[in-house]
């Protein structure tokens, strides 16, 4: 094992599912998608993203619930405390979508952009120089 390939251990609110990340991982960026604020009762939702191979739940998996989101996506939450965990889309059927606030410690990068600009809150202020896309696409650059 890399130094780069070290494992980060997360989980949902309860404990009741606990899940390993192998790092390295492939993006992270703030979502601000209508779906990504109303499921997580949030502002926007910090997603980091690993090929599914490099994700091993290691306890709960039966608590794990995952609804069908869309036509081509699901979402999955913890079925006794409601935390919303993993999110994946058949677009990119070998990659998984984890929010960063569900891990215990820091990953290999932080927030490179935001996405879904277009659909953000209107009381959402965001102060940071990050990259803003949008678009119909939500990845479109737009600044
Ligand atoms: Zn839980
Ligand atoms: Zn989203």
């Amino acid at each position: 094992m890399t130094p780069n390939e070290r494992p980060v251990a997360g989980g949902c609110l309860c404990g009741a599912i606990r899940f390993t990340v192998t790092l390295p991982t492939l993006f992270c960026g703030h979502c601000h998608c209508t779906m990504c604020r109303r499921n997580h009762g949030a502002a926007y939702v910090t997603w980091f993203a690993i090929p599914r191979s490099q994700l091993s739940v290691d306890r709960g998996l039966d608590q794990l619930t995952r609804y069908e989101s869309s036509s081509h996506g699901s979402r999955s939450f913890c079925s006794r405390c409601g935390t919303s965990l993993f999110c994946v889309s058949t677009h990119y059927a070998d990659i998984v979508d984890i929010p960063l606030a569900n891990m215990d410690g820091s990953i290999d990068r932080s927030p490179e952009y935001h996405l879904y600009f277009d659909d953000r809150a209107s009381w959402t202020m965001v102060g940071d120089d990050l990259p803003r896309r949008g678009g119909p696409s939500g990845l479109e650059p737009t600044t």
